[in-house]
């Protein structure tokens, strides 16, 4: 069995873990809250909600970690968000 593909089981070897550095060199990360908003007219619901998307940021200058962003999200808050998106 391949050892390499088990990597969400419970059993972490730290040993083998490399420690994941912010740009600014800081190792320290702390979860944000980011919320969004689903207009009615998209959801089909009586009333727009609010969609709370949970990321995880640098503790030292808040810098989001790209691998954390759920790839419909890159766009808005990953690093290559490009100002040519199309804002609806
Ligand atoms: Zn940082």
């Amino acid at each position: 069995m391949n050892q390499f593909e088990q990597q969400q089981g419970p059993r972490v070897d730290i040993s083998a873990t490399t420690p994941l550095v912010c740009a600014c060199g800081n190792e320290t990360f702390k979860e944000v809250m980011y919320m969004r908003k689903e207009s009615r007219l998209m959801s089909g619901l009586p009333t727009d909600r609010l969609v709370p998307i949970q990321l995880i940021a640098c503790d030292k200058c808040g810098e989001l970690i790209e691998d954390f962003i759920p790839a419909p999200l890159q766009q808005f808050y990953g690093k290559n968000s490009s100002s040519d998106v199309e804002i609806l």
